[in-house]
């Protein structure tokens, strides 16, 4: 799944990863943590994920249904908040969303609706929910928003997987450090693989670098992990290789060369070596 969307939280977005790639994804998620922990993120990136219908990883960004899902418009993408300011859902409003439910979706193949502070609701409102979670159409899926999942009754707890955000927000810096190693890490995986076509399309993640700081920094890290892969590694030779390859291109990196240039150089060095 593609939720870099979300700041931080790695072990969720692995959980999530993993499960839409081995069973799918659940119909309900208690979603969970502090305001601003990225509940709403988080929720949209799941709709959007089970709407989408472009190709590749989902939720793609691009299609008709994630665009839609992003802005807020997607008519099968329903928000459910209190009845005012404040206000948590009523039991009533609950009624309504169960009616809602039994009519099927507008445009995808699913319905979600994203449920506002359901912590907050009372025990009535809960135990009718819980009646929908546990009968509710096979296309409808549920999204409980909690600052507080101890506000859930225990039954509702247990018919949703728990996503629980971090408290706060990785800094900024660190989250770009972090996607610049993961970026070094699978560019690093190409050039040991030697896969042809993988390599021309891993290297194209130093054309889309911006600026040439940050290109800099990736190519210091792409250093790095092929120093520390050439260490383990039983055939050397490539790794070697790519090594001596990438401290051209640093030193190229520092004139007027840019990324598109050197990722063509990049690749064109390991063909040559085979
Ligand atoms: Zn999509």
């Amino acid at each position: 799944m593609n939720l870099s969307a979300l700041a931080g939280n790695q072990r969720i977005k692995e959980q999530l990863s993993l499960q839409e790639r081995g069973r799918g994804l659940s119909h309900a998620y208690m979603i969970s943590g502090p305001a601003g922990a990225g509940k709403h993120t988080l929720a949209r990136l799941l709709a959007a994920a089970m709407l989408c219908t472009g190709p590749g990883e989902k939720p793609c960004g691009r299609c008709g249904p994630c665009v839609k899902t992003a802005k807020g418009l997607h008519p099968d993408v329903i928000l459910v908040d209190g009845p005012g300011e404040g206000k948590p859902i009523t039991v009533d409003q609950v009624r309504q969303l169960r009616a809602d439910a039994y009519i099927r979706p507008n445009e995808g193949e699913r319905k979600v609706y994203l449920l506002e502070r359901a912590d907050q609701m009372n025990p009535s409102a809960q135990n009718a929910m819980l009646k929908l979670l546990e009968e509710g159409p096979p296309y409808a899926a549920f999204l409980l928003l909690a600052e507080n999942a101890g506000g859930l009754l225990e039954t509702v707890r247990s018919r949703c997987e728990s996503l629980a955000l971090g408290p706060a927000e990785e800094p900024a810096d660190g989250e770009a450090q972090r996607e610049r190693r993961q970026a070094a890490r699978e560019l690093a995986g190409a050039l040991e693989r030697a896969g042809e076509l993988e390599l021309l399309e891993a290297a194209m993640v130093l054309d889309a670098r911006r600026g040439r700081e940050e290109l800099s920094a990736l190519l210091e890290a792409l250093e790095g992990e092929l120093g520390a892969r050439a260490a383990q590694a039983a055939d050397r030779r490539r790794l070697l290789r790519a090594v001596d390859l990438v401290k051209e291109l640093r030193s190229a990196a520092k004139l007027n060369v840019n990324g598109g240039q050197l990722s063509g150089w990049l690749c064109a060095g390991m063909f040559d070596a085979r």
